[in-house]
């Protein structure tokens, strides 16, 4: 039988696609990737503007607490520490975020913390289970700090009202009753320096990668390419959407120059009003510190997902869930690798991409 030229197509060259691919390369595996993008590396690409190291697609902020991980990323950067706090503008005020003790001193205009607390738990009436987004935010939150913080932003970010959306959106966020501003608990935390280009790089390092080349352009040549194809964009276009369309939610991002040597005084600040279009700025210079006199701001528009702009975040409630199950049964049986935030049609960080990557190279990688 003829043999196919590599052992592994992969499809995307984001984390998912570069981990797994320096894996099989390692173990003496012929790897091939094809990224429609003209750049690797996925939504982690940094773009340099100016001089100023940028996140091209949001902030990144790397966190986790399982040691194995933290080690295989700092294998190829040193990562400066770093630890993320995020302020939320409302009626040009900043307030802590997320909602912790400073946020109640903040939003009640005291410094009496019992005071505070007080008058926290007295509207707040939390529940075992929860519906919906709305019910879990107006239970834990109230409806004063909900309408403020939550309510706005949800509803700009998603483009559905908050009782339509899922609870698992609103437990990213930890609610606490002590001073711990910080965004994430994990125990490791850092932004490498250099960007994360470094990173894929070197995980790059030896492999074929063909840039600008989307699958779908000529599937059946790739598919001939390589024993086993490893694909990481979304599922339902891998099978022509034949069981209808996975919701995707996208977003614009608008990079602006500034004649000043810091526009904010925080790497990342909300604007919770409905009456605002964009949802965040970002001051990247506060993850990759620069001398330079100027600084490059990001302002991110959310965007409905369409056939021009990129599928950012997965909508992962009941109805997608089950379609999404039924790619999955294809793909299992027509023996696809899937990985990564769109093809696992999950709401993963970067961290649980890593894991879910060596995970499956490991698997397979110890089969006799
Ligand atoms: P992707 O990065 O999406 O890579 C998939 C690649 O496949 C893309 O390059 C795409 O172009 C390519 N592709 C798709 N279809 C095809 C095709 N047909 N042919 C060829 N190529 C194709 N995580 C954190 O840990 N911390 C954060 O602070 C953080 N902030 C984030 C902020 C934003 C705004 C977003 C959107 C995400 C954030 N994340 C963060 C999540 C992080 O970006 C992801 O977990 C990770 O980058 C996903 O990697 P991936 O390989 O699964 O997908
Ligand atoms: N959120 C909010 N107000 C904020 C920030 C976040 O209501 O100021 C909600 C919103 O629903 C968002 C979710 O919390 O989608 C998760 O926030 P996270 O920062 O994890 O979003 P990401 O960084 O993934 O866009």
């Amino acid at each position: 039988m003829h043999q196919k030229p590599y052992d592994y197509l992969i499809v995307g060259s984001g984390l998912f696609g570069s981990v797994f691919a320096y894996k099989m390369h390692q173990a003496g595996k012929k790897c091939l990737i094809i990224e429609k993008r003209n750049h690797p590396g996925g939504n982690v690409h940094n773009q340099t503007i100016d001089g100023i190291i940028t996140h091209q697609y949001g902030a990144h902020i790397f966190h986790t607490n399982d040691e194995k991980i933290w080690q295989f990323v700092n294998q190829f950067a040193t990562f400066r520490p770093y630890r993320h706090q995020v302020k939320v503008s409302i009626n040009e005020k900043l307030y802590s975020f997320p909602i912790n003790l400073k946020t109640l001193l903040e939003w009640y205009q005291t410094d009496d913390e019992t005071l505070a607390l007080k008058t926290f738990n007295s509207q707040i009436s939390p529940k075992r289970q929860y519906q919906n987004l709305e019910e879990m935010a107006l239970a834990e939150l109230g409806e004063d700090l909900y309408k403020h913080f939550i309510k706005g932003y949800t509803e700009k970010q998603w483009n559905k009202p908050c009782n339509a959306l899922p609870i698992s959106i609103f437990k990213r966020l930890p609610l606490r009753q002590d001073h711990n501003e910080f965004y994430f608990d994990d125990k490791f935390q850092g932004i490498p320096e250099g960007g994360y280009n470094v990173i894929i790089d070197q995980l790059l390092n030896g492999i074929d990668l063909k840039l600008n080349t989307d699958f779908f352009e000529n599937k059946s040549h790739w598919e001939n390419q390589a024993e086993t194809i490893v694909y990481t964009g979304c599922i339902d276009q891998l099978f022509d959407y034949q069981f209808g369309k996975l919701d995707y939610r996208s977003l614009r991002f608008e990079n602006e120059t500034i004649a000043a040597k810091e526009f904010q005084p925080y790497s990342v600040i909300n604007y919770p009003s409905a009456d605002i279009a964009y949802t965040r700025i970002i001051e990247h210079k506060h993850f990759h510190p620069s001398n330079l006199p100027h600084t490059v701001i990001t302002k991110e528009f959310p965007q409905d997902y369409n056939s021009n702009n990129e599928p950012y975040y997965p909508i992962i409630d009941n109805e997608n869930k089950k379609r999404y199950a039924e790619y999955l049964g294809m793909a299992k049986e027509q023996n696809y690798i899937l990985g990564g935030r769109l093809a696992e049609f999950k709401y993963y960080d970067m961290h649980q991409v890593i894991a879910s990557a060596l995970n499956q190279a490991e698997q397979i990688l110890q089969k006799p």
